[in-house]
């Protein structure tokens, strides 16, 4: 196909009849009170994440068929049907009543793309119990500075991540009633103060009543970073499941024939959202390798496993480009019919680059922890401007905001209406999968929020629309770094860098990486007496792996006599990076002994 400024879609070209093909018609009529008609509801009322996702089918038509599939290099496929997922996370359900953890109790996991991981999040939802799911390459810091913010009662995690990364730190993570151990060679766990997770999963019934959740009570607990303190806890309810469900069919098109292959891992809200819930609500069945990356593997499986309907990500892309585009023709994918991905900016290269070694293009889209599910997006029903994250789905309102002053508290805002002006991407309040709350920081959700009647909630991310209502990503408002998809919070990477006993100050930028979006690199400033030289460069990077863990550590480091400040003490990051970059530094009238 030429290379011009949009993709055309055919309806021939689409395999299967997608889920809607009229935008307009389609966002003219859509009500979510429709969408949440198509969900069961609790027999006695209520609304549950897993009674949708799990027992709806059990009890149906989909009962037998694979709702998850696992596959390693080391271990036989192992498969758990609908019904089968419906009696382990029962018994995981009663597990958790038997040690007294209940409605409203938060369970924290730590774990690679283990059975018992998906098995604990939905067992924890059916008995009303909030989870969050952290993210296993996380070191101890930010484990237990998590742990710790959410209060967590339980956590679900193996033997060895269990030795490595928090045993140390227990006693600093006093609210931890039970931790819950899966033995990562398959046998029993037999740790000081932790329970075997199977021994207690086989003594369990595999009868559960769910839990009489509401649509408004919390249901998962989602850290997301800001640029300044600690992380920041997005609390999201049982009514959640209505936008999963409606973007997984709007945005995914996910058909219950579907196998589908979810890349993120479930320590990210993608992974939960996308990687657990929304298959799982439309009867598709979800493939979950359990391994790391590797071109040639994921080219395999995409075939092999024949996967329909694909969600991977732009650095997960980058590298398979990387990989050429050759490696990529000695497979064939006759049954892919979909391509979505998610997290950071799509090159256009990359959505063309879906056309020649996949025979489809890639849908980038839209969305954050705080917004629970996909905003903006490609999608079957209509072209691709490659390079653009897409439109708002059915149901989803966004638009463009100036702000009237630079700071101030609520926000002042204006709504942008002519196209193509570079703006705040704000989305109206109320799709139900919205955050309701950050945990113990109402004043910092109610920044979020601007507005005559605060219903418009501001994302934090640059962007404008063009004529035809297509959105495109500009940057971030803030110092956040994403590297390889992942959120990073510059505050919780400089405190750990300050607890160094050579460190005297610290301050942490995104560094652009063709491959993962941004890497971490940090600058700092040494205390009297210390020399700045490779061995100590060596010492802080590996200190800094340590306590944060690989996915959060700087890969760089640079040392500087002192950091540029802000007269009020603040680190300059934006200064940081705009000399890092060679680029204009821009208004320095704050800085301290600056102009
Ligand atoms: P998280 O809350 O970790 O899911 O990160 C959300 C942030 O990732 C957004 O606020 C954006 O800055 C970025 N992001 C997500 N999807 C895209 C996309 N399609 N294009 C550009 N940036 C994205």
């Amino acid at each position: 196909m030429e290379r011009g400024a949009v993709i055309r879609k055919e309806a021939r070209d689409l395999r299967v009849p997608p889920h809607w093909d009229d935008y307009a018609a389609e966002c003219r009529t859509f009500r979510w009170d429709d969408e949440r008609a198509r969900l069961d509801g609790l027999p006695g009322g209520g609304l549950n994440i897993a009674h949708e996702a799990v027992d709806r089918h059990a009890s149906g038509a989909l009962r037998d068929r694979v709702a998850l599939r696992f596959v390693s290099r080391s271990a036989p496929a192992l498969e758990l049907s609908y019904a089968e997922l419906a009696r382990q996370t029962n018994r995981f359900a009663n597990v958790l009543r038997s040690l007294g953890v209940g409605q409203g109790d938060r369970l924290f996991v730590l774990a690679g793309r283990v059975p018992e991981l998906y098995i604990a999040v939905l067992g924890a939802l059916k008995n009303g119990t909030v989870v969050t799911p952290m993210f296993s390459a996380f070191g101890p810091e930010p484990i237990a500075t998590r742990i710790n913010i959410g209060a967590g009662a339980v956590l679900v995690t193996t033997d060895l991540l269990y030795r490595r990364k928090i045993k140390a730190m227990r006693a600093q993570m006093p609210t931890l009633r039970h931790v819950l151990l899966v033995a990562e060679d398959g046998g029993t766990t037999n740790e000081p103060d932790t329970q075997d997770l199977a021994t207690l999963m086989r003594a369990a019934s595999d009868q559960f009543s769910t839990v009489a959740t509401g649509a408004q009570d919390p249901a998962l607990l989602h850290f997301t970073s800001g640029t300044t303190g600690t992380p920041k806890g997005a609390i999201h309810v049982h009514g959640a499941v209505v936008a999963h469900q409606a973007t997984g069919r709007y945005a995914l098109d996910l058909h219950d024939e579907d196998r589908y292959w979810c890349t993120a891992d479930p320590g990210w809200v993608t992974g939960t959202s996308y990687g657990i819930i929304a298959p799982l609500l439309l009867g598709v069945t979800s493939l979950i390798d359990r391994e790391e990356f590797d071109a040639e593997r994921w080219y395999t499986l995409l075939e092999q496993e024949r996967i329909t309907v694909w969600y991977t990500a732009p650095t997960a892309i980058r590298m398979l480009m990387k990989a050429g585009t050759a490696l990529a023709r000695t497979h064939r994918f006759p049954d892919l019919r979909f391509v979505a991905s998610v997290g950071e900016p799509l090159n256009p290269e990359a959505v063309w680059w879906g056309l020649e070694a996949l025979g489809l293009p890639i849908h980038d889209n839209w969305w954050q922890t705080e917004t629970g599910g996909i905003m903006i997006a490609n999608t079957p029903a209509f072209d691709i401007k490659p390079g653009s994250m897409g439109r708002p789905l059915p149901g989803i309102e966004a638009c463009i905001v100036e702000h009237l002053e630079a700071e101030g508290e609520p926000a002042r805002v204006r709504v942008v209406e002519q196209p193509d002006v570079e703006g705040e991407l704000a989305l109206r309040a109320g799709w139900p999968s919205m955050f309701r709350g950050y945990l113990n920081n109402e004043a910092r959700y109610r920044k979020c929020f601007a507005g005559a009647h605060q219903e418009l909630y501001l994302t934090g991310d640059l962007a404008r629309r063009d004529a035809d209502g297509y959105y495109w990503f500009v940057g971030r408002a803030d110092d956040v770094i994403k590297s390889a998809g992942h959120l990073i919070g510059p505050f919780e990477v400089e405190s750990a860098l300050m607890e160094h006993p050579a460190v005297a100050e610290a301050g942490v930028i995104g560094k652009p990486d063709p491959v993962v979006g941004e890497v971490v690199k940090a600058f700092v400033s040494l205390k009297d007496g210390y020399t700045a030289d490779e061995s100590l460069r060596l010492d802080i990077l590996g200190h800094a792996r340590k306590r944060l863990g690989a996915a959060v550590a700087p890969k760089e480091i640079a040392f500087l006599p002192t950091l540029p400040r802000t007269r009020s003490g603040k680190i300059m990051r934006r200064l940081l990076k705009a000399r890092e970059l060679g680029l204009p530094e821009g208004d320095t009238s704050t800085l301290e002994g600056g102009a």
